[in-house]
């Protein structure tokens, strides 16, 4: 059987078709510009492929009530036209199959929760971090959804001392987005994040945002693995910095199996970069049941 998977990202849409074990087969990229301009070529892409599903894993925020009138659109964004977009709608109309939906993260997480390093855990959270920072979770076996979905890109963070750097996000002087994501890097330091590599003080402040951020997701939502993806976690340096900071945060508090083996704990995304893909494809499996 064959799968559409969507990766509908703010600069760029990762159109596939992918098999019942998230083998992908095929894929191409489109540029994000206006719905209008952009979704036409998305949609061509997948007619006649014999796909039996699609699955989209969309840039928010999104409506994920499928008991709200606007389910399957994208809410709030700036991106122009863009907001009220009913990206579910328009697909089922333009394909006539089955759409399976969630946030970008959420597929990201469904990826690695079905085919990647959190195979067999319950709970847990992915969270990326590049342009901006975004989780998905897994709570109970389950993504997690609630009011909205969770943001957890934008908790609120006490600054680190001696950071010159200030938050660039528009709503928030302290969120981790503000003060973590690559644009806040570059903002921080002048030269953007790929190219800080051997800058021992960016990291430091990195993974300290990072860690803190870890350690309120570890003792509200309990995961049992947490995944780093997104460009700015390619730079691996960060890994033992934040396990290290992590561990003096819990300070001993959570005794646990994971807590004794944070390499195993706190780990880098497994499926080279197509977690969301491949998450998208097993958005369009579970579509179909
Ligand atoms: P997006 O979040 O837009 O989907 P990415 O996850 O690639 O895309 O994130 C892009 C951001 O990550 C940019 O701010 C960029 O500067 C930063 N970035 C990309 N690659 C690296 C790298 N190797 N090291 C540090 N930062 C990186
Ligand atoms: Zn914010």
């Amino acid at each position: 059987m064959l799968y559409g998977a969507l990766e509908a990202g703010g600069t760029k849409m990762v159109c596939a078709i992918g098999d019942e074990n998230g083998k992908i087969l095929e894929r191409t990229k489109i540029p994000t510009t206006t719905p209008e301009e952009t979704m036409p070529p998305i949609f061509d892409f997948f007619k006649d492929k014999g796909i039996a599903a699609i699955g989209i894993a969309c840039f928010g925020p999104i409506d994920l009530n499928k008991d709200s009138k606007t389910y399957g659109s994208i809410t709030s964004t700036p991106k122009k036209g863009w907001s009220g977009y009913n990206i579910v709608e328009e697909t089922k109309k333009a394909l006539g199959i089955p759409v399976g939906f969630d946030t970008d993260v959420n597929g990201s997480m469904l990826g690695e929760a079905t085919w990647g390093c959190a195979r067999g855990v319950s709970d847990a959270i992915y969270l990326t971090i590049g342009t901006g920072v975004g989780g998905g979770v897994i709570s109970n076996g389950k993504l997690l959804h609630g009011m909205l979905h969770p943001e957890v890109g934008h908790i609120r963070l006490p600054r680190v001392e001696g950071d010159p750097g200030k938050s660039v996000c528009p709503f928030h002087d302290n969120c981790l987005e503000g003060l973590a994501a690559g644009p806040s890097i570059k903002a921080r330091w002048g030269v953007s994040a790929d190219q800080l590599a051997d800058r021992a003080e960016v990291w430091e402040i990195e993974s300290e945002y990072i860690a803190n951020a870890l350690m309120s997701y570890a003792l509200i939502l309990s995961p049992q693995k947490i995944i780093l993806g997104g460009g700015v976690m390619h730079q691996e340096q960060l890994f033992p910095l934040i396990r290290k900071k992590f561990k003096e945060l819990v300070n001993g508090y959570i005794v646990t199996k994971e807590m004794e083996d944070l390499d195993n704990y706190i780990v880098p995304a497994s499926l080279n970069d197509d977690q969301g893909i491949m998450g998208a494809v097993k958005l369009a499996i579970d579509a179909c049941k």
